[in-house]
């Protein structure tokens, strides 16, 4: 360690320095606002921090500063000026020689599509918005002033002068960073000025480089980009890229020698290598028989699917489930995907590319089918759907909910989210707020966490538990997750049978002590049960 602190040093919010026991449902967690439950319970039982070095370096981070990390290595800097921090740690590392600390950020002010919509529904702040402002505020951050550098999949949401003034961000880096953090983190290194907004470009794959250290969950990038075009996806996924199987490894073997078995990540894992929007069959086939094949692979996961490229090739989806053991050695690998709505209208109108190489007007019957397909080879879809979408009547939400009713007999856990108006709709639409709700939307949302909460008895059982440490913890998140079921349950019940689904006014009711909710005594009980055993 060095007493004056490291040159460049790259962190993330601490929200984003957790595994979540690689549960991809956990992961929506840090989208709810604090409050809801104390933030000790928060941090320690839902969002555990990754492990950290005597340094203060994470033991594992986000794949996006793994990237930048390689970048300024390969751009020249030297190993021992670079550090990737946790962010509890920033005093370790940040002092007098400090010049840039870098910040990877998914959801900076809080104002995504999946913090919108809770905080929205439930009120307060999230813990990501609130933990960035905690880094930003960090003691020595003020007292060593370096210059500070904002990236990620969140950084558009600092393009406003005021957010980064109120901040005290010196430059946001939005889009792609390989051509352009060299640069950047090379003027402030020299104590230069630095561009306020620096637009990264869209680089080759021969351009993207291989990472130095493991990733959070072991996530591997297999390919970059989407090329589907809906229209409020950020523009950076426009251009569509895969990378090498030689790539891949070489990252495989990176966090294989940190303990991390590979997850593999691409905006549709299944168009691995495709031409257009057919998938590759052999391509793919090929990629996961090669990487669960490799010296040291145990499970290999994936991170997001199209639902078309299910329909497009059922057969790709059973073969990876026989490659990768599923219903044996797993009970099932989840893959997060977009349903987004039930009405072919609306899914003309926005997203005509997603459903390709189907007809928009097969959407509702791509979704289904394709659910049918995940289910029957074990695979856990979690999608989303959006709320308020420009142009979207009462019978489009009518239409969703026919929908839901249809995917209610397999596994999986469907999340409504409020439109945000990014990608190509900012500024030529609104964003989706809580006073648009109409009950029918109401409807939509809780039939959702009703289907969520019919499956979740049954994940909680079937989760595999092995990366929570100690018998006690996982009894005592079982217990947790079981209590929060059940009271979600009867109180999804009662704004239906009650209220006949206007959630407001129970809300309303519920704060007044008008009606009676039951408190988070049991979790703050297994919380304290499970601190006394674990010491
Ligand atoms: S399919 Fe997904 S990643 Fe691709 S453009 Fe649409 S929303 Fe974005």
């Amino acid at each position: 360690m060095s007493n004056s602190g490291y040159k460049i040093v790259l962190t993330a919010d601490r929200t984003l320095m957790s595994e979540y026991y690689g549960g991809l449902f956990l992961g929506f967690s840090a989208c709810v606002p604090k409050g809801l439950i104390s933030d000790r319970l928060y941090f320690s039982l839902l969002c555990p921090s990754v492990e950290v070095n005597r340094d203060g370096s994470a033991r594992y981070a986000p794949c996006g500063i793994r990237k930048v990390e390689a970048t300024l290595l390969n751009y020249g800097f030297q190993r021992e000026d670079i550090i990737v921090a946790h962010p509890e740690h920033i005093d370790k590392v940040v002092g007098p020689d400090t010049k840039v600390v870098g910040i990877a950020e998914t959801d900076p002010l809080g104002i995504g599509p999946a913090t919108s919509s809770f905080t929205g529904l439930l009120g307060g702040e999230a813990y990501m918005a609130i933990k960035f402002r905690e880094l930003l505020n960090h003691p020595a951050i003020k007292r060593f002033k370096p210059k500070i550098v904002v990236g990620g999949p969140g950084a558009w949401q600092l393009e406003s002068v005021e957010a980064r003034k109120e901040l005290g961000i010196d430059c946001v880096i939005v889009g792609e960073g390989e051509k352009v953090v060299g640069p950047v983190f090379e003027k402030a290194v020299n104590s230069e000025t630095l561009p306020e907004i620096v637009r990264g470009e869209v680089v080759s794959e021969e351009e993207i480089p291989i990472i130095k250290g493991p990733t959070i969950c072991g996530l591997v990038e297999i390919a970059r980009g989407c090329g589907r075009g809906c229209a409020f996806c950020v523009p950076t996924l426009q251009v569509y890229r895969c990378l090498s199987l030689k790539h891949i490894l070489k990252e495989v073997e990176v966090n294989l020698r940190a303990g991390r078995q590979p997850l593999l990540h691409a905006e549709d894992v299944l168009r691995y290598k495709a031409k257009g929007f057919r998938v590759n069959k052999e391509a793919v086939i090929n990629l996961f028989r090669t990487v669960q094949n490799h010296p040291g692979v145990e499970m290999t996961s994936l991170s997001h699917i199209a639902l078309s490229s299910v329909l497009d090739a059922p057969d790709v989806v059973e073969e990876i489930s026989n490659i990768l053991g599923l219903g044996e050695k797993a009970p099932w690998t989840a893959a997060q995907t977009g349903i987004e709505t039930g009405s072919p209208k609306l899914i003309k109108m926005h997203m005509a590319g997603k459903c390709k190489p189907f007809k928009p007007e097969d959407w509702p019957e791509v979704v289904v089918d394709s659910f049918e397909i995940l289910s029957r080879n074990y695979w856990l879809p979690c999608g989303t759907l959006i709320l308020g979408l420009p142009g979207e009547t009462e019978k489009d939400v009518d239409l969703t909910i026919e929908l839901m009713e249809e995917l209610k007999p397999f596994k999986s856990l469907i999340v409504p989210l409020f439109l945000v108006s990014m990608g190509g709709l900012k500024n030529r639409a609104d964003s989706f707020i809580l006073e648009g709700m109409t009950n029918k939307h109401y409807e939509l949302y809780l039939k959702c966490w009703e289907h969520n909460l019919n499956w979740a008895s049954t994940l909680v059982k079937e989760y595999s538990y092995l990366s929570i440490r100690g018998r006690v913890a996982q009894y005592g998140l079982k217990f947790i997750f079981s209590y929060g079921i059940k009271l979600a349950r009867e109180l999804i019940c009662r704004c239906r049978d009650d209220y006949d689904y206007d959630l407001p006014t129970m809300i309303r009711d519920a704060r007044s002590g008008k009606i009676k909710v039951a408190s988070s005594l049991p979790a703050h009980l297994a919380y304290q049960l499970i601190k006394l055993k674990m010491r």
